[in-house]
């Protein structure tokens, strides 16, 4: 039977913050339960909530940042057990037929994955998602990840997509020691990817806005950290990188990053700013780049989120976070605070405190 569930939900782009009552389906004999202990609040959720990305379905639950423990197992599963400690990223299925998903790119399928929330769940009759600012989640086990037990499980948590949309590129570019690389926009997914990169013995450079953050770059383990608000730091930065990750939420110049790169270097986007933000180049741009690469990179598949899930435990390479309550006006605030660059670097919601 259904499963009631306490959250936070927006209904609609504007307002606030509300305490929402609602019910998960059924566990399935393919699902498991989950109680949520632990719900990270990325810049997607706000995106997404405000309608930045175009028109959304309200309410909306955001959160697709979700450690919790596992309360119930539906009779075909066996991959978790009651008892064990889970995890959620940005997807909850995927079709499972299609070439992207058989090869554990599920991120990528072609019938289009389920999203943790916003999303039409099409083996529950179309019914709208909800994410982790919530008590509990029911999901296909497939797509939950399994979180070793000596894991801090409130910095676990933005790890599920923080942590692998960093780890996803910085593996597929073969980032190694000694190589020269940057990470533009220094916030929660840019600093799992400067302790990624710096644990592989890569030079970097992080570019942000702010001086506020030149001291936590620098002990993170990059060798420089620019403030692109001045113009002078930015001299003398053309053909020095080999790969630049874009975390920017907001908008900026593309072509000054492509610049940056070497012949035969990459610029991976992974901020997606609100459509009105969105940054362009002209074709002209991309042929006098030349041979300099631009490509996207969504979140990870569920094997490479495994992989990068055990990796950072064993590396103890965690996000520095700040544990919020579970009230409705902390979840305000810590949106603000986002916007106003004040978050150090990720708000966790401890949903265990729920009323
Ligand atoms: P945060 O807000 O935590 O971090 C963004 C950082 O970028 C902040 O430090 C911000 O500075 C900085 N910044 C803003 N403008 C500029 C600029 N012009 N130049 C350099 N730095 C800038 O966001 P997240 O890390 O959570 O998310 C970043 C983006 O990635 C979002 O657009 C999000 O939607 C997207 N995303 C994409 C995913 C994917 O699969 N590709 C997955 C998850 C997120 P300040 O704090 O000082 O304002
Ligand atoms: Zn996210």
């Amino acid at each position: 039977k259904a499963v009631p569930a306490k959250g936070f939900a927006k209904m609609s782009a504007t307002g606030n913050f509300q305490a929402y009552d609602f019910q998960r389906h059924a566990v399935g004999d393919d699902e498991i339960l989950i109680d949520i202990q632990y719900a990270g609040i990325c810049h997607s959720d706000l995106h997404t909530a405000k309608g930045e990305w175009g028109a959304i379905d309200y309410p909306i639950v955001p959160g697709h940042e979700i450690a919790g423990r596992v309360s119930q197992v539906g009779k075909n599963v066996t991959k978790f057990k009651v008892g064990d400690f889970a995890g959620v990223g940005c997807m909850v299925n995927s079709c499972g037929t299609c070439e992207y998903c058989k090869k554990g790119e599920e991120q990528y399928c072609l019938k289009g994955n389920v999203g943790t929330y916003a999303s039409k769940d099409y083996f529950h009759n179309d019914e709208l998602t909800q994410g982790g600012y919530s008590n509990k989640i029911v999901l296909a086990e497939n797509f939950a990840i399994k979180i070793p037990k000596n894991a801090d499980m409130k910095k676990v948590a933005p790890l599920l997509c923080a942590g692998v949309t960093t780890y996803s590129p910085i593996v597929h570019k073969n980032v190694k020691a000694g190589d020269t690389i940057a990470v533009a926009g220094f916030g929660g997914l840019g600093h799992m990817a400067v302790q990624y990169a710096v644990k592989l013995g890569a030079k970097v450079t992080v570019f942000d806005i702010t001086e506020d953050k030149r001291a936590d770059a620098l002990k993170m383990g990059a060798v420089k950290y620019v403030n692109v608000k001045d113009p002078a730091q930015l001299k003398g930065l053309d053909n020095t990188y080999r790969v630049i990750i874009s975390t920017i939420p907001a908008k900026y110049d593309l072509t000054m990053y492509q610049k940056m790169l070497k012949l035969d270097g990459d610029l991976v986007i992974l901020g997606f700013p609100a459509q009105k933000d969105l940054p362009s180049m002209t074709s002209g741009d991309i042929l006098f780049g030349g041979r300099r690469k631009i490509s996207g990179s969504l979140i990870g598949g569920i094997k490479e989120t495994q992989e990068m899930l055990d990796y950072s435990v064993a590396n103890n390479i965690y996000p520095q976070v700040e544990v919020i309550p579970a009230t409705a006006s902390a979840i305000d605030q810590a949106y603000t605070n986002v916007l106003d660059g004040k978050v150090r670097y990720r708000y966790v919601i401890d949903m265990q405190t729920i009323k």
